[in-house]
Formats: C-alpha cells, sequence, structure tokens
C-alpha cells in the first residue's frame, strides 16, 4: 500500500540488535584515549560479529560483498551508527571509505575493469587498504568543482598530476587518493574532469600537513579522521588508474555524493537524538528556582521543538531515500538538497540546547556536547555549503513560476474576472431579490 511508514519486521529485529550492539560494545570505547592503530586492534572482533550478523559494508550490492540495502535500509542504519563516530568503522561503512568504494564500483560497472576490483576495490572492502577523496583545492572555491585547477596530463601509458588539495579527509592516513583532476581543459569540465587512483607512496605526494581545524584544533598528525593538506607535483600513475570513462569525473561524483549526503543526514539524527537524549536527562535531573528545568516551559519548548524538528528531518531524509530508491538519485536532487541544509541545522541547534540546558557542565569537555557542537559546524560546508543547496532548491522551485505584471492573486483583478465569468448568474440573483 502507499505511504506506509512501517519497517519490515525482519528488518526491525535488525535494527534493534544495532542499537544494543552500538549502545553497549561501542559507546564505552569512545572513552577511551586510543591511538588510531590501538582502535583497529579492539574493533577487530567486534567487526567480525557485524559480519556474522550481515551488516558489514551494507552499503554495496552483493555482487561487491555488501548486502545490497536499498537507501531507506541504509538510511534508518546510519541513524544508528551516526551516534558514535566509531560505529561506522565497525560496520565496514564508514566515510570516506564507503563513497569511494561506490566510486570505484560504479566505475568498474562501466568499464569492466576486474584489475582495478582485485588491487583497489576488494581490499578496500576488506579493510587493508584505506582511501580518501581529493577534491577540494585551497585557492579554487570547493562550492564550485568546475573551477578546479589540479591537472592530469595524459604521457604514454601514464597520466602526470599536478595541483595543491587541501580537506582531503583521512588523507595522512589513506593507502590511495581518489583525486578529481581536470584532464581536458578545452571542453566544459562537466565532460573534461576525471577521477584517478593515486597510491600515496607515488613520488611527488607530498600530506604537507593535516590542518587543524575547529572540530580538532590541537589533532596529531596521521590521526584517522583529520584533514590533509596535499602538493602534487608531477605524480606519475599508470593510465589505467582512471576511474570509469575519461571525463566522468562529475557523473562519478554526483552518484557518489546522493548517498553520501542521505547517510550523513541520517548520521546527523543519531547525534541529534544522543543530544536530545542528554537534554531530556538533564530537563529531569535539575533542580533550580522551585521546580525541575522539565517543568520550566522555556525547556519545555525546547523539547517540542526539538522532537518535532528530528521528526520533520527524519522523514524528509526517509522520502529523500525513498525516492532514490525508486528513480534514482537524480530524480530526487531537491530533495538531498533540502535534507543537507534542514538535517544540519537540525542538528546545531538540538546540540545547542542541550548545552545550555547543561549550564557550565555542558560548555566543559566532561561531556560529549562540546565536542558534537564543533563537529557539527562543519555540517554545513562539507558535501557543498547550506547555500549552493538551498539555491539548488530554489532554482528548481522557481522553475514553476513565471512572472505577472499583477499577481495572480490580486483581488480586485480576480474579482473582476469572475464577475465577467459570472455574469448571468449575478443578474439572475439581482432579478430574484
Ligand atoms: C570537515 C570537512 C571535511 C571535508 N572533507 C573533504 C574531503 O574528504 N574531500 C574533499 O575534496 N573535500 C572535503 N571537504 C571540503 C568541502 O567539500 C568544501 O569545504 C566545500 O565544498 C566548500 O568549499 P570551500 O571550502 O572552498 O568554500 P567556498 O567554495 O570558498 O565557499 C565559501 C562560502 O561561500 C558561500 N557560497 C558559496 N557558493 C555560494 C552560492 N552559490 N551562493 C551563496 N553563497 C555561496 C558559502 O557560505 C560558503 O560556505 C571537507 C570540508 C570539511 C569542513
Amino acid at each position: 500500500m502507499a505511504w506506509d511508514f512501517s519497517t519490515e519486521p525482519e528488518f526491525e529485529e535488525k535494527l534493534a540488535w544495532m542499537r544494543e550492539f552500538v549502545r553497549e560494545e561501542v559507546f564505552p570505547l569512545e572513552t577511551l584515549d586510543l591511538t588510531y592503530e590501538q582502535v583497529r586492534e579492539v574493533i577487530r572482533p567486534l567487526q567480525e560479529r557485524v559480519k556474522a550478523e550481515g551488516l558489514w559494508a551494507a552499503h554495496l550490492p552483493p555482487a561487491l560483498g555488501g548486502m545490497g540495502f536499498g537507501q531507506v535500509w541504509l538510511g534508518l542504519m546510519h541513524e544508528i551508527l551516526g551516534q558514535s563516530a566509531l560505529a561506522p568503522v565497525v560496520f565496514g561503512n564508514n566515510a570516506p571509505d564507503s563513497g569511494n568504494a561506490e566510486l570505484l564500483a560504479v566505475g568498474i560497472e562501466e568499464t569492466g575493469d576486474e584489475e582495478m576490483r582485485a588491487q583497489w576495490l576488494q581490499p578496500l572492502l576488506d579493510g587493508s587498504l584505506r582511501s580518501a577523496f581529493s577534491m577540494t583545492e585551497p585557492n579554487t572555491a570547493g562550492s564550485d568543482p568546475t573551477l578546479l585547477r589540479t591537472s592530469a596530463v595524459r604521457d604514454g601509458d601514464e597520466w602526470v598530476i599536478n595541483g595543491h588539495k587541501w580537506f582531503t579527509s583521512n588523507g595522512s592516513v589513506a593507502d590511495f587518493l581518489i583525486v578529481m583532476a581536470v584532464t581536458n581543459p578545452d571542453v566544459h569540465p562537466y565532460q573534461g574532469s576525471s577521477m584517478i587512483i593515486v597510491p600515496v607512496s607515488t613520488p611527488g605526494v607530498d600530506i604537507v600537513r593535516d590542518v587543524a581545524t575547529m572540530e580538532d584544533p590541537e589533532t596529531p598528525f596521521g590521526r584517522f579522521g583529520n584533514h590533509a593538506e596535499i602538493l602534487y607535483t608531477d605524480v606519475r600513475v599508470p593510465a589505467r588508474n582512471l576511474i570509469g570513462r575519461e571525463g566522468s569525473g562529475f557523473a562519478l561524483a554526483q552518484k557518489r555524493l546522493g548517498p553520501g549526503r542521505i547517510h550523513h543526514c541520517m548520521r546527523w539524527l543519531g547525534q541529534s537524538r544522543r543530544a536530545f537524549d542528554m537534554l531530556c536527562e538533564r530537563s529531569v535531573s535539575r533542580y533550580t528556582h522551585g521546580s525541575t528545568l522539565a517543568e520550566k516551559q522555556t525547556i519545555q519548548n525546547w523539547i517540542a521543538d526539538s522532537m518535532a524538528e528530528m521528526q520533520a528531518a527524519r522523514l524528509m531524509t526517509l522520502q529523500a531515500a525513498w525516492k532514490m530508491d525508486r528513480e534514482g538519485a537524480q530524480a530526487a536532487r531537491v530533495e538531498i538538497a533540502m535534507i543537507k541544509y534542514y538535517g544540519a541545522k537540525v542538528l546545531y541547534d538540538v546540540i545547542d540546547r542541550a548545552i545550555q540546558v547543561h549550564g557550565s557542565l555542558g560548555f566543559s569537555c566532561d561531556l560529549p556536547l562540546e565536542h558534537m557542537y564543533r563537529a557539527a559546524r562543519a555540517a554545513r560546508i562539507y558535501d557543498g555549503p547550506d547555500e549552493v543547496h538551498r539555491q539548488t532548491v530554489a532554482r528548481q522551485v522557481l522553475k514553476g513560476y513565471s512572472p505577472r505584471e499583477v499577481p495572480s492573486e490580486h483581488i480586485p483583478t480576480r474579482r473582476a474576472e469572475a464577475q465577467r465569468r459570472f455574469a448571468g448568474l449575478l443578474e439572475s440573483l439581482t432579478v430574484d431579490a
């Protein structure tokens, strides 16, 4: 039946397992000060349990070792995993590896290049290789990738890459980078850009630094989740490292970013829910000015508003996922753009209220809220800033309107038209009276 908001009982069981598993096994690890290598060691048995449950790398089709979940199921799953930065790694679908695996899969589908599958995709899925996506440049606007300057020039059986990138997430821990470069400057960038695999060990790849950010101001070099600045100077890689067809960079990016945005939004809902739970728990616990905070109307408003906003974001995101499953990423473009800026705002606002209700404790590092807040700020920037997504939505919406000298709802004009149209009727009414 149409408009059914329920989840299949068999999948609901899996979701229940994930909720319990993430809460009991993953949350406690967050509080330990482990290096990335130690984390990898500690989570290995957890990853085996995820595999045994049939939930590993669920974003990919079964032929590629995944579960072939559609976007709605993946969305529901990410809502749970998004509560903890570690959970996606435990489930084999953390960014940017998951999106990069999807990219490679699409490219391989296009070209049938089985060597690429064996050399890059399969090890990525197995977790034996790590990847990063290198598109944004410090000296051109990332919000408009048609301006990209990084070039890749064909020289015999090789590509020679030159350029300057930054915010390549996980670049300093990756084994290989997927670089977006201009391969033909004589045509429009939509047809002249390509994605190329560059092993980090290739001569000419210089990981200049991990950029300190608002999220991690004092991050050590080479930590998982860092954002690398990278110089590419005469970097030579084999021609077969091209993903998909030459010139298909933008088409591939769109395929990668559509599902990625849905997953981000659902992960943000997981974060929002965690902050919301803290907001509610503190409200019923803290006593001041003659009552608990839960009895103050302002706090009740925060709880009610947060609940409604999270529900709205959730339904919008699941609807975008549902449309994508049925009609594809291109058809769901506007819905995906809407959830990107709406979801980011909900995340930010709910965490902000949770901090406020905790007072100085909320501002302190004794709760995860301050870090969640700093991390949430980036949601309005990465995968395209809010303003660009708003522009996409507004442009699409405005296609349904044409200019008019007199507004179509102008009452005197409508009245004159109605009087003309119903002249006979009005006449008979006057005679009868
Ligand atoms: C945490 C994080 C992780 C990231 N990870 C990666 C990664 O792994 N790989 C990668 O390649 N990149 C990554 N990025 C980069 C990200 O994709 C870019 O920051 C983003 O696309 C914006 O590009 P920019 O920073 O160059 O900002 P600019 O393009 O310079 O835009 C600056 C501001 O201009 C405004 N603006 C832009 N366009 C418009 C418009 N049309 N109308 C109105 N205002 C506008 C917006 O307010 C925008 O924030 C990451 C960024 C962050 C913060």
